[in-house]
């Protein structure tokens, strides 16, 4: 079970958080906000097996750390993984637009030299305007949009450009969420946590919490448990293998 979007850095004791998923056998994609954060953050990983770190510029950060592109692209070769990146059209980010838009094309055309990259996209409020820039970057072939939460329409869009989506407790706990769910490809779903911001019954999640999706794909894709269980872990292992060629670490 390998939880995909989780700010293991934010958490209030990330050495614990890291050791307890390690100890339950959970692994975690650890997404960072900052190019600057990379480097302490990665260091979690650091003798922990379950742990990876990807780099990101989180697009509510956009205008504050633009400066920082330039050490994102000098530690882009260290990481097969990027996230959280993306664009938030919500009205409180909106005034940043020009340079959300600037800093996700450049990291979208960096991402599109080299090896392969897996990416967590953040696309709220801004399905339409993620899925333009992925557009013009063909060669970014693993986006994975973290929390998707756009209408139908944009579901569809996002699966015909062949996005993977990950999803959670939180996401699922809604009606709306479940729904978009239902509508998404089997094979493209995987978990993830979104902790220490998601939260379901008013408690901060924790990359094991992912466990907690599993009853609720039963009943929407009218599995048994250990069936949901097996095709997650396909899913994990299909993802994976788009960007490492030893996924069985994670
Ligand atoms: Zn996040």
């Amino acid at each position: 079970m390998i939880d995909f979007h989780c700010h293991l850095d934010l958490y209030r004791s990330p050495h614990w958080v890291a050791d307890e998923a390690q100890r339950r056998g959970v692994g975690l994609l650890s997404v960072t906000t900052t190019p600057s954060a990379w480097t302490g953050t990665a260091r979690l990983a650091i003798d922990r097996s379950a742990i990876r770190t990807a780099l990101g510029l989180h697009p509510q950060l956009a205008s504050e750390r633009k400066h920082e592109l330039s050490q994102f692209d000098r530690l882009l070769p260290e990481t097969p993984f990027v996230g959280e990146v993306g664009l938030d059209g919500s009205p409180e980010h909106r005034s940043q637009w020009a340079d959300q838009t600037a800093v996700f094309r450049h990291i979208l055309g960096a991402c599109s030299q080299g090896p392969q990259k897996l990416i967590s996209v953040h696309s709220r409020r801004a399905v339409d305007p993620v899925l333009d820039l992925l557009d013009q970057f063909p060669n970014v072939q693993v986006p994975v949009l973290h929390w998707f939460s756009g209408t139908r329409a944009q579901l569809e869009r996002a699966m015909l450009r062949g996005c993977w989506f990950s999803v959670g407790p939180a996401m699922l706990a809604g009606a709306k969420g479940r729904t978009l769910v239902s509508a998404m490809p089997q094979d493209r779903i995987v978990l993830e946590s979104d902790g220490p911001f998601a939260q379901t019954q008013r408690l901060g999640l924790h990359p094991w919490d992912i466990s907690q999706s599993y009853p609720w794909l039963a009943s929407i894709w009218e599995f048994n448990q250990d069936r949901v269980e097996a095709t997650i872990r396909a899913n994990e292992l299909a993802l994976l293998s788009t960007v490492d060629r030893e996924p069985r670490g994670l």
